[in-house]
């Protein structure tokens, strides 16, 4: 596996299997990889004949009072698990490698970003969609990967391939979730030993919605309700959003049923996590 910073070096490497005609899958991360990451690169694997895993903390998609800064880093960490989940190429561009000082072209989106995170989170899907944009267009990837774990940025992404005409087939994978049910996020690290606790209580209303769904609760209005009321027995949670939304338009939906995506943020502390469940059919 090769470990490559430039734009130049990846478009080699990519055309070089294409002419061999090898598909090429991908799977853009931030880094500081865990096993959610590693099961998109082993679906990737699974997939296609090869791999590339792109490890970049955008700055573009983080509001000025957010993380950049802090953002977990560890590269030969993210390398080995990369290599031993067979991929064949990692991309670790520096901010100037994507951003020049003349940089002014972005990827904007209309709908779909106006709920959930993009209410508190204004710019963010404007530098997730130009980033991932930017990385469509440099890896030229036949299939990309994502988590439904950011399941707004999944439904994004797929409103983008499909707007925009990208040839590139989006494959969403399902939330990988540590032993006690957290979901697994590069940002837990943030949590105190009290905090990682508290935490539970994301997974726990998660699966709360999932029981009371199939119960057959059909109205959002008191699923969300009886979400929101659990969410608050813990005191270390404030609640950012609890919502029902369509997966396609994410606008909100009054009933639950098939393709409605129930979406949860809720700050830790000073740590904002995110959850969520796809109603099935
Ligand atoms: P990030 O590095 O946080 O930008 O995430 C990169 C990709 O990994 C995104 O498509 C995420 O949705 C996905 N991902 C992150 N955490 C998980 C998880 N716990 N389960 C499945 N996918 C995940």
């Amino acid at each position: 596996m090769e470990i490559v910073n430039t734009v130049k070096a990846v478009r080699n490497q990519v055309k070089e299997w294409k002419m061999s005609g090898l598909s090429v899958g991908f799977v853009p991360t931030m880094g500081f990889l865990h096993e959610g990451h590693q099961s998109l690169i082993q679906r990737a694997v699974e997939e296609c004949d090869r791999v590339v895993v792109s490890i970049f903390v955008n700055p573009m998609q983080f509001g000025p009072a957010e993380d950049l800064d802090s953002y977990p880093r560890d590269l030969a960490a993210d390398a080995k698990l990369c290599e031993e989940t067979g991929a064949n190429l990692v991309f670790h561009p520096d901010v100037e490698e994507m951003y020049t000082d003349s940089f002014c072209s972005f990827v904007d989106m209309n709908g779909l970003t106006k709920e959930l995170c993009g209410k508190t989170r204004p710019i963010h899907f404007r530098g997730v969609c130009t980033v991932v944009n930017k990385l469509f267009n440099i890896v030229t990837p036949d299939k990309a990967f994502f988590g439904q774990k950011d399941a707004q940025q999944l439904a994004v992404i797929r409103r983008m391939v499909k707007d925009l005409n990208m040839d590139i087939q989006i494959v969403g994978c399902p939330i990988v979730r540590e032993a006690d049910g957290l979901a697994k996020s590069s940002r837990n690290t943030y949590l105190n030993e009290k905090e990682r606790k508290a935490a539970l209580i994301l997974s726990k209303t998660i699966f709360l919605g999932q029981k009371l769904v199939k119960a057959g609760v059909k109205d959002a209005g008191e699923l969300l309700r009886k979400m929101t009321v659990n969410i608050e027995t813990e005191p270390l949670a404030k609640i950012d959003y609890v919502q029902a939304v369509s997966m396609e338009t994410i606008e909100n939906a009054a009933q639950i049923g098939p393709d409605v995506l129930v979406a949860m943020a809720v700050y830790i502390g000073k740590t904002r996590l995110i959850d969520n469940f796809i109603v099935e059919e």
